[in-house]
C-alpha cells in the first residue's frame, strides 16, 4: 500500500515514487535519471490517488454480521415492545379472587402463575383473571424469546466479526 507521488521531470512527464524511495535515484520513461527527495519533500508533491486493492464488497463475514445484526435487532425489537406494552397488571381484582378461594386453589393458581406455562387454566378462575394469567405466560415466553434471540444475534454479530478479522489479516502479506 502506500501513496505514490508524481515526480516531476525535466521532459514533462512525471514518475511514480513511493515514499520508500525518497533520496533512490529514480529513471523516468524517457530514460533521463534523477534523484527523489527526501520523505518530506516527496510530500510536498502531487499525490496519485491510489488503486486501491480491490476491497471484497460482501464477503462471508459481512453476510454473517448482517445476519446477526438483524437477528439482535429482532430481540430487542420484542423486548422492547413488551416493555412498552407491559400492562399495568390489576392486581387488587386477582387478589380479591384469590382470597374467595381455598387454600388449594389458591395455591394452584399462584403455582400456574409461577410457572408460567399456558394451556388450560381451572374453571376456579374467572375470564378475566384467566385471560391475565395467560397473558402473562405469552408475555413470559415471548421475553424469553426476544432474550434468545438478542443473545444469538450477539453471538453471529461477533462471529461476523472475528471472520471479517481473521479474513483482512490473511490478506495482508
Ligand atoms: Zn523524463
Amino acid at each position: 500500500m502506500g501513496a505514490k507521488y508524481l515526480l516531476p521531470c525535466s521532459c514533462g512527464q512525471s514518475t511514480p515514487v513511493e515514499l520508500a524511495q525518497a533520496g533512490e535515484t529514480i529513471a523516468c520513461a524517457c530514460g533521463l535519471k534523477s534523484t527523489a527527495p527526501t520523505m518530506r519533500g516527496l510530500k510536498q508533491l502531487p499525490v496519485i490517488a491510489e488503486a486501491r486493492p480491490a476491497r471484497k464488497s460482501w464477503g462471508v463475514a459481512q453476510g454473517v454480521a448482517l445476519l446477526g445484526g438483524l437477528v439482535t435487532v429482532g430481540g430487542l425489537a420484542v423486548l422492547g415492545w413488551m416493555y412498552v406494552t407491559e400492562p399495568r397488571l390489576d392486581l387488587t381484582s386477582i387478589s380479591k379472587e384469590l382470597d374467595q378461594m381455598s387454600l388449594l386453589q389458591t395455591w394452584r393458581a399462584w403455582e400456574m402463575f409461577g410457572r408460567g406455562l399456558p394451556g388450560r387454566y381451572p374453571d376456579d378462575f374467572s375470564d378475566q383473571t384467566r385471560a391475565i394469567l395467560r397473558g402473562a405466560a405469552l408475555r413470559e415466553h415471548a421475553n424469553y424469546a426476544g432474550l434468545t434471540a438478542t443473545a444469538i444475534g450477539l453471538a453471529v454479530l461477533g462471529l461476523g466479526g472475528i471472520l471479517q478479522l481473521t479474513s483482512t489479516s490473511r490478506r495482508k502479506p
